[in-house]
């Protein structure tokens, strides 16, 4: 029987850190080049063939356009490629959730992406990357893996891009799904599939966009005022991804600030600074006088990444926008 083939398109973070040391706390992340990663991996005896492509080699925190751009268009080559099963892109994991909604919106869902990571770096005692790795070419070369967009592969856990999100700055079980948990468990022997796909035969819901338009979070604190939204307009934001406490709210006078930026044509959105829950439209905010949009279930991150994606797309209207919350 011959070996699934799997692109591997490296971006560099901690799975490819160094720290010189087994024991150390200090490292860099993106260090190692992928042919290092490949060639341990090679060790393994995975049942499939792994072909290496690297993208980037940084922290996750430069994320940004041009990785992005490489990325969707390696995985857009990969997916119309009838000798590629699936493909792995290793990736840091601050940014992960990112990488993962902005791919997970614009590719076709036919052939499984995963994007794993690592907490501790190549070297350190107790590394979780190559496990993490074989655990991506589990799912990149399950059968069953196809029809489910874009996932984040951590700690044994596969979520889907539209629910996962980093929840811990430095444990090895760092990832959460919401709404839903996890939607399989694997290792590198076995997988659980907890339901059937997802997106089956899904074509891209997002055509990938020329560029994308300034969007910021703004974080709500206690005793700010509507300078921070006055700046931001300053910069030509072009939508604007309230972070607010509880179910996305706000002092009055920011509320009142956004609310004439949403007048002007600025998208605006409530989203929350908790870690989890639902944030609904016209519970405590109004958003119907207000012109805003509730980010339902996604956090500020990718909120602002869907946010983007849709301007992009020319999809800036309250209820159009809403409308996308709605239906992710
Ligand atoms: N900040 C780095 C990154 O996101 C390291 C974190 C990690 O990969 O776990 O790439």
């Amino acid at each position: 029987m011959t070996r699934p083939r799997i692109l591997v398109l490296g971006t560099g973070g901690t799975i490819a850190g160094s720290a010189g040391s087994a024991t150390g706390g200090g490292y860099r992340a993106g260090g190692l080049a992928l042919s290092a990663m490949l060639d341990a991996a090679a060790k393994l005896g995975l049942e499939a063939e792994l072909v290496g492509e690297p993208i980037a080699q940084i922290g996750s925190q430069d994320m940004g356009w041009d990785q992005w751009s490489a990325l969707h268009a390696a995985c857009l080559a990969a997916c119309g490629d009838p000798a590629i099963s699936g493909i792995i892109i290793t990736h840091g994991t601050d940014t992960a959730e990112e990488t993962a909604l902005l791919l997970d919106l614009t590719l076709p869902a036919g052939k499984p992406v995963v994007l794993v990571g690592a907490m501790r770096p190549a070297d350190a005692v107790g590394s979780d990357g190559l496990r993490n790795l074989a655990n991506g070419v589990a799912v990149a070369s399950d059968p069953q893996g196809g029809g489910r967009g874009v996932m984040v592969v951590m700690g044994d856990a596969v979520f889907a891009a539209v629910d996962v999100r980093k929840a811990a700055t430095a444990n090895i079980d760092a990832f959460r799904g919401f709404p839903r948990g996890p939607i399989a468990r694997v290792t590198p022997s076995q997988i659980t599939w907890f339901g059937p796909p997802h997106r089956a035969d899904a074509p891209a819901a997002y055509a990938w966009p020329q560029s994308l338009p300034r969007v910021a979070i703004l974080t709500a604190g206690a005793g700010m005022d509507e300078k921070p939204v006055e700046a931001l307009l300053g910069i030509g934001c072009k939508g604007i991804v309230l972070a607010g406490m509880g179910q996305g709210n706000a002092p009055g006078c920011v509320l009142d600030a956004l609310a004439a930026a949403a007048k002007a044509d600025i998208a605006v959105v409530r989203s929350s600074r908790v870690d989890e829950g639902m944030v609904e439209r016209n519970v405590e905010v109004d958003d119907d006088a207000h012109g805003f949009v509730a980010a339902r279930a996604l956090g500020p991150a990718k909120a602002r990444i869907l946010l983007q994606v849709l301007l992009a797309n020319g999809i800036s209207d309250p209820a159009g926008v809403q409308a996308a919350f709605d239906n992710l």
